[in-house]
């Protein structure tokens, strides 16, 4: 009798160990994009994804105000300069996955392993190629020529597509040329800054200015779902110069310092960089993998 309640105590131990195989997910991410990937990875993997959803910032500082009672084992986000700040904050930690060193060219990883980029996108140009010439066009510097003038739409600044933008041209033209095309540039503005990426494209489908900057992915989205030609005269341009070639950044994921699911965690990043997870990256979202071979 004594011997079958202990076996029964077992069963019910490895049953909850069994049960308790989950992954929280806090999530900046679209559902739309995540719920392919996430169903693939319970399917394969048997464990059990819960996500939070909402903004970066806000995700970022409910883990710092929960310290270590969170729930949250991974944070995932978009842009490099979220994935920064979130380190400064002391939120990730260091994860040793040969995997995900492998897979992950080394500039698009942090140099600590705290985060891991998973895919890529490029900030670009979009322009109506009824009213501007191809080979007017080159590098971000040239947004500040006069030749520009009421023709530039752009999201506000308090965006960090474009922080990161700005940060990765003081890098390569360095602070004084990129306070001087900061003037030039908003002098351009075609109007007031208001909306996101998707705002501007269509303002420029709608001939309220010529020119927009915008992240790839959601150009190549509604080109793809653009069935009444209403993006037709609407194409993209790589902004390119001798210094600064088309400014590329990720999305990416880092572990957080408190989880208490590492393990599974460890499982879900490195899913995320495999062939499967990295075709829907770029079937689902036009988002550009970062695998190459894919
Ligand atoms: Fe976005």
């Amino acid at each position: 009798m004594k011997l079958l309640l202990i076996f029964t105590h077992l069963f019910i131990l490895i049953a909850q160990g069994y049960s308790k195989e989950e992954l929280n997910l806090y999530s900046a991410r679209q559902e739309v994009l995540m719920r392919p990937l996430i169903k693939l990875f319970e399917d394969e993997y048997k464990i059990k994804v819960n996500i939070v959803s909402a903004k970066a910032n806000q995700l970022i500082n409910r883990i710092v105000q929960e310290g270590e009672y969170t729930n949250a084992d991974i944070l995932l986000t978009t842009d490099v300069g979220r994935l920064h700040i979130a380190k400064e904050k002391n939120i990730f930690q260091k994860i040793d996955s040969i995997t995900l060193t492998n897979l992950i060219p080394s500039n698009y990883r942090d140099k600590d392993n705290y985060w891991f980029g998973v895919s890529l996108r490029a900030r670009l140009l979009v322009y109506n190629k009824n009213s501007i010439n191809k080979s007017d066009l080159n590098g971000y510097i040239d947004l500040a020529n006069n030749k520009w003038k009421s023709k530039i739409l752009v999201r506000s600044s308090n965006n960090v597509y474009n922080q990161s933008l700005i940060s990765a041209m003081v890098i390569k033209y360095g602070e004084e040329e990129v306070k001087k095309f900061l003037k030039g540039f908003i002098s351009n503005f075609a109007r007031k800054p208001s909306g996101g990426d998707r705002d501007q494209i269509r303002a420029v489908a709608a001939g309220e200015g010529d020119l927009a900057l915008v992240n790839s992915y959601y150009f190549l989205k509604m080109k793809s779902q653009d069935n009444k030609k209403k993006l037709g005269h609407v194409v993209e341009y790589f902004p390119k110069d001798n210094f600064m070639q088309t400014h590329i950044n990720i999305s990416g994921a880092g572990i957080i310092k408190n989880s208490k699911n590492k393990e599974n965690a460890i499982k879900f990043l490195e899913f995320l960089v495999s062939n499967e997870a990295q075709k829907i990256y770029a079937e689902v979202n036009f988002e550009y993998p970062i695998l190459k071979k894919i």
